[in-house]
């Protein structure tokens, strides 16, 4: 369960109880359904915690086939994804959605494109994450997610450059693991003891090399690791960013 630890939001949610103001939460998920289903029970909680009684969560949802776009991501054919997912955007938004979420770190390599075929804002997981790490004072952080979002710049330096925040990545054999676990495992629902603790090793020398924290920068990851297996600081970017998701759905 996803904890929000942080209701600053209060007064706009009892201002969106009282004129029913809750904005629609358009979701972009099946990337992969497991951590969907994390991000569908998070944000209903959130709304449940902040407005009480039988409140849930508005949301307009597309959940895609993962199998289709996973070949095309191994296959480096972005530009098909970014076609499949503009489509799928387009029906969020005509689904009534106030804004945009894509459920996973790996499919924002496509966010200009995805931007680009809607009119509504995206709420970047990036971004969210970058304004938590900065609100607690980080600014060296480890990251884990597949091999492109680990390799690729779309996400780096977008925390480098936009943030100012050091991203630091594992070396090449634990990248190649993190990646192959992500696939294998994770998105095929399988908990593996044996590479909880391959994740835990790959975190602790993250932050021998100066990491102040390390970011969980694939949706799936909390499903194996969580924060009270390491004293590194862990930034789960599916909580943070359906925390986000209650945030913008209760302001105004
Ligand atoms: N959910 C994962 C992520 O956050 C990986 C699946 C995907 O490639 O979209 O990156």
């Amino acid at each position: 369960m996803v904890r929000f630890a942080t209701l600053g939001f209060l007064s706009s949610a009892a201002a969106a109880k009282g004129q029913n103001q809750m904005k629609t939460i358009g979701m972009l998920g099946g990337m992969s359904w497991e951590s969907t289903s994390t991000y569908y029970r998070a944000v209903n909680e959130g709304i449940k915690e902040a407005l009480g009684g039988l409140h849930s969560a508005k949301i307009s949802m597309v959940s895609v086939d993962f199998d289709e776009l996973e070949r095309l991501q191994h296959a480096d054919d972005w530009n098909s994804i970014a076609v499949i997912l503009s489509t799928a955007a387009r029906n969020v938004q005509a689904g009534g959605a106030d804004f945009l979420m894509i459920c996973t770190n790996t499919m924002h390599r496509v966010a200009p494109q995805i931007e680009a075929a809607v009119t509504i804002p995206l709420l970047h997981i990036a971004d969210a994450t970058a304004q938590q790490l900065l609100k607690d004072g980080i600014r060296r952080v480890g990251l884990l997610g597949t091999r492109f979002t680990m390799e690729q710049d779309f996400y780096k330096a977008r925390l480098e450059e936009e943030f100012h925040i050091e991203v630091l990545i594992p070396e090449l054999e634990d990248r190649d693991l993190v990646h192959e676990v992500i696939y294998q495992e994770l998105c095929l629902s399988k908990i593996e003891a044996s590479s909880r603790s391959s994740y835990l090793q790959i975190i602790e020398k993250l932050s021998a090399r100066g990491a102040e924290a390390v970011i969980l920068g694939c949706t799936e990851i909390a499903l194996l690791v969580q924060q009270n297996l390491t004293s590194v600081p862990l930034y789960d970017t599916t909580a943070i960013h359906a925390e986000q998701a209650v945030v913008r759905a209760l302001s105004k």
